[in-house]
């Protein structure tokens, strides 16, 4: 027998988690389906936790800004702690072409709400205790961005959706979608799963890297790729560093883009780096070469880190789209079907924010930020803005 709800999630993930909160938080019935054992055992976990509104556009700002309202009034709300810290995000520069291109983004940030300025070096070692001065020449700093554990915030919001009645199903595999309707006017009307189908009103798609294989069970073609990035995390130190640090140069031997990093609020340093040239897959062993590169590159930026201890390492997947950008809202050509997806490095900072958009635009019929400005994320775009050719 089918199940009747108003809303299922596919994905309890960083988006699909927050955006149960939400729905359940406007009276719907929302179910919740993950193949996995628990909440935000996906890529979620791989996140180290960054959370900024600090972008260049207008969209990803604002719905950052929303996210940054929610993780940091979380605990006072419910309670519960998930490992806030309010300690900004700060990008030292060292190159005049780069100085540029962040003072040239500036305006649009501060035009879109964000707290953030240019700073001179002497500023700058203020914010970041023992930076290597030599070619400092200043940078940005947004004091109000800051860090979240994300396994304690999926479980918290987790606990909430499920007190205002939002059912997770754990080790539950979406294999199809029931749908009516053709190619032109399809209507998406349920799941089946490997134990049971499901009917609402609602299908949202929050499946992280494996996204695109559920939008083709509503014949959509959105191309969200999995790209592999490694993280790491230090055993606890003596409390200096307040806020994540991006260093936007690229790093020797042609390999790293930015890297960045933090302290968590238990002292810990974690960190990440972008690899120069994408790796597309799924491959999520760790490799020997992560931790040379990234020790280098840290002990340069802030010599006084040369002491510290790896406690762990790991590899994720970004779900990447072509054009970097997410995809979040509601395909023209299908009903009854939403997209929170193609996140790529930064789902779990923008997860609340989706949530609370998907959630006012599956209610009332449009997102909370202004529509010109969300329809930057829209799924009808073209996501190789015309140039699929030249890429293949
Ligand atoms: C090393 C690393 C560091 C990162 N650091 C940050 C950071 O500091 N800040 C930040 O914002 N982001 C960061 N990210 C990116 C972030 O982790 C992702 O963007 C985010 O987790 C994606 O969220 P999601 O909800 O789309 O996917 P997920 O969190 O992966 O959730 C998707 C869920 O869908 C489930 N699922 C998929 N298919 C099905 C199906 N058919 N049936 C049932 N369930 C299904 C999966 O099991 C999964 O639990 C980082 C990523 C990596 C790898």
């Amino acid at each position: 027998m089918t199940k009747e709800y108003d809303a299922i999630i596919i994905g309890a993930g960083s988006v699909g988690v927050p955006t149960a909160h939400f729905l359940s938080e406007k009276g719907l019935r929302v179910l919740v389906l993950d193949e996995l054992a628990s909440s935000g055992q996906g890529q979620n976990k791989a996140a180290i936790g960054g959370a900024r509104a600090t972008h260049s556009d207008p969209a990803k700002i604002q719905i950052c800004l929303q996210s940054l309202d929610i993780f940091s009034s979380w605990k006072e709300k419910t309670g519960t702690d998930i490992g806030w810290k309010e300690g900004g995000y700060c990008f030292p520069i060292y190159r005049e072409n780069e100085e540029n291109v962040l003072k040239s983004i500036l305006p649009i940030q501060k035009k879109f709400g964000l707290d953030i300025d240019w700073y001179g070096p002497d500023e700058i070692k203020k914010v970041v205790p023992g930076i290597n001065e030599k070619g400092l020449i200043g940078g940005t700093y947004s004091p109000h961005d800051g860090q979240v554990s994300p396994l304690l915030a999926s479980e918290s919001f987790t606990n909430e959706a499920v007190k205002l009645g939002a059912e997770f199903h754990y080790l539950e595999k979406v294999r199809d979608l029931i749908t009516e309707g053709g190619k032109d006017n399809l209507l998406v009307k349920g799941v089946k799963t490997n134990k049971g189908e499901y009917r609402a009103d609602a299908i949202v798609n929050a499946a992280g890297a494996d996204a695109s294989a559920i939008c083709k069970m509503a014949g959509l073609n959105i191309p969200v790729n999995p790209d592999s990035h490694e993280a790491g995390i230090s055993a606890p130190i003596k409390p200096f560093l307040e806020p994540l640090v991006v260093d936007i140069r690229p790093g020797p031997k042609g390999k790293t883009a930015n890297f960045y990093f933090g302290q968590n609020l238990e002292g810990q340093i974690i960190f990440c780096y972008t690899p120069i040239k994408p790796i597309y897959g799924t491959d999520r062993r760790s490799t020997s070469e992560f931790m040379p590169i990234m020790a280098r590159r840290m002990v340069d930026l802030i010599p006084r880190l040369k002491n510290l201890t790896i406690r762990r390492l790991w590899r994720g997947l970004y779900p990447m789209t072509p054009d970097g950008v997410a995809v979040v809202g509601k395909p023209s050509d299908v009903e009854g079907f939403y997209l929170g997806i193609g996140m790529c490095g930064q789902g779990f900072m923008m997860g609340p924010g989706v949530g609370l958009n998907l959630a006012n635009l599956i209610t009332k019929g449009k997102p909370l930020i202004k529509k010109d400005v969300f329809d930057y994320l829209s799924p009808d775009r073209d996501f190789y803005g015309g140039k699929k050719e030249a890429l293949k």
